[in-house]
């Protein structure tokens, strides 16, 4: 597809003005987004990983759509968490944070998210944060105290944009009293002065480290350029943390930081959000050993990405059931594509009209969710052929088959799924329920060979006896031309 100037169908809701808004890049035909990643303190959990999935896919669909897209994620590897953690398990934060960073790439690799163009580290961009900082003082708009420095909030007009807050309110839920260091209860810091035992850089106004919100200003900038296109991150990240980086960057450069921002709802269990400070967290990696990736991705993308998403184990589960009949019915299709001699080049019907009802739902804010239902039709619509003996008009439904089965391939490229050959995947799901129930799998092997001697000697009511035994250990038959298939059914 060639790169478009705009995108007059593709709607964004944008945080900002609370609007669906065309997106409209900056640069015609780039999109340059920025989402802020994780803090590398612990594991990333099922919620943060909601959050990368969602920005996954809006990476996908843009560049399905023709658009150059440069997306950066920041790794946040200096912050209060990281060094509580550290002190807890006697480590230098530095280190914490590398097998944490490493840990964190393991693990969204295995879920299938696009690496990002740029991943940068607080710690190796600290010449564009103290710079950032000294900008911001010699504006007037910071200052220093007691080797802090903080935002003056009182100096930049647009404050809490954002988030819509009145900032009279937010005072006076402040308590409305400055603290000692501080000239205005909002103020907040951009630099933390050196305290012992913790990682400190040199700065003109004294050694410290950065608060964590001028960090996102100075990589995303650095990278990006400012204004850019679009900044997203969680919803809890919209106060202050986006408004900060608004503040910070608006009044150093006079311009907009981003134009579009985009927030995603959280990942819940049973009403609260999945928090490692609730404590009611399920680890991305404890989560990948139970089910399948693209499973995974499923079940986040069965939501809205603003909506909440419930976690339960029988979604994950269900999710999983749900592309095991993605995988069979590819399976069964490719099958019968292959028995075809001749390819038919005609094309029939109203070819691509699937993936035209997809493009609709993710034009419409990235609503992957309702793009599901289109996946959902081109699989029912695959299944109905596949159950039609195709003897009437053979090569008109091989080829409208054919037809289907190329439209699969776009859904799968945007929502990260289908990446693996459909015997691999079901193979591999085979094995595990094997495991899981414990089947005997020799015995099993040993029954279907005895059915296929039972069918080749015209023995139906010994086959059928066979097929019954495996049925009651679970075992499900499919006799195709290349063979039986089992399966085990995925039961209690
Ligand atoms: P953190 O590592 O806490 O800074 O979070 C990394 C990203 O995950 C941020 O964009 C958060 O907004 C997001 N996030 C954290 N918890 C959840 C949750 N329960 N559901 C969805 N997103 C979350
Ligand atoms: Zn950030």
């Amino acid at each position: 597809m060639a790169a478009p100037e705009s995108s007059p169908s593709l709607k964004v809701f944008n945080t900002l003005t609370q609007r669906k808004e065309s997106l409209d890049p900056l640069r015609p035909g780039e999109v340059r987004l920025y989402v802020c990643g994780p803090t590398v303190y612990s594991y990333v959990h099922l919620g943060n990983a909601r959050t990368f999935t969602a920005f996954d896919v809006v990476v996908r669909y843009l560049r399905y759509r023709g658009y150059r897209v440069t997306y950066v994620r920041n790794l946040t590897d200096v912050d209060d968490r990281i060094i509580q953690a550290a002190q807890a398990s006697h480590e230098e934060p530095r280190l914490l944070a590398d097998r944490f960073v490493q840990a964190f790439d393991e693990d969204v690799r295995a879920l299938g998210l696009l690496e990002p163009d740029v991943a940068p580290r607080v710690t190796d961009n600290m010449p564009e944060i103290l710079a950032l900082v000294q900008k911001l003082l010699d504006a007037g708009a910071a200052y220093a105290s007691d080797g802090d420095v903080f935002f003056a909030v009182s100096a930049w007009p647009g404050y809490a944009k954002l988030s819509h807050r009145n900032v009279e309110e937010l005072r006076a839920g402040e308590g409305g009293v400055a603290g000692e260091r501080k000239r205005d209860s909002l103020d907040f810091a951009l630099w933390k002065a050196e305290k012992p035992g913790e990682p400190a850089w040199d700065a003109p106004w004294g050694r410290g480290r950065p608060g964590w919100h001028i960090e996102c200003s100075a990589m995303a900038v650095k990278f990006l350029g400012q204004p850019f296109d679009i900044h997203g991150g969680g919803l809890d990240l919209i106060f202050p943390h986006h408004d900060n980086e608004i503040a910070q960057s608006e009044a150093s450069a006079k311009a907009p930081l981003a134009k579009v921002w985009m927030h995603t709802g959280f990942l819940e269990m049973e009403n609260a959000k999945m928090s490692k400070s609730l404590g009611n967290v399920v680890r991305l990696r404890d989560a990948l050993a139970r089910v399948d990736a693209e499973a995974l991705r499923l079940f986040f993308l069965s939501s809205h990405y603003r909506n909440p998403l419930v976690f339960s184990e029988a979604a994950l589960t269900e999710a999983e059931r749900r592309l095991e009949y993605f995988y069979e019915t590819l399976q069964r299709v490719d099958e019968r594509l292959a028995l075809r001699e001749v390819q038919m080049a005609a094309t029939l019907g109203d070819s691509g009209r699937f993936l035209r009802a997809f493009e609709r739902s993710m034009d419409d804010d990235f609503n992957a969710a309702e793009g599901q239902a289109a996946l959902h039709a081109l699989f029912t619509e695959m299944n109905l052929l596949l159950d039609r003996p195709p003897v009437t008009d053979r090569d008109r439904v091989a080829c409208t088959l054919a037809e289907l089965r190329a439209e699969v391939r776009p859904f799968g490229q945007v929502l990260g799924i289908f990446q693996q050959s459909p015997a691999r995947w079901l193979e591999w799901r085979r094995d595990r329920l094997v495991e899981r129930r414990g089947l005997d799998r020799a015995r099993i092997e040993a029954l279907i060979a005895e059915r296929a001697a039972a069918r080749k000697a015209r023995d139906w009511a010994r086959a059928d006896a066979l097929r019954d035994a495996l049925a009651t250990l679970g075992v499900e038959l499919r006799d195709s031309a290349a063979g039986t298939a089992w399966k085990v059914r995925d039961e209690p």
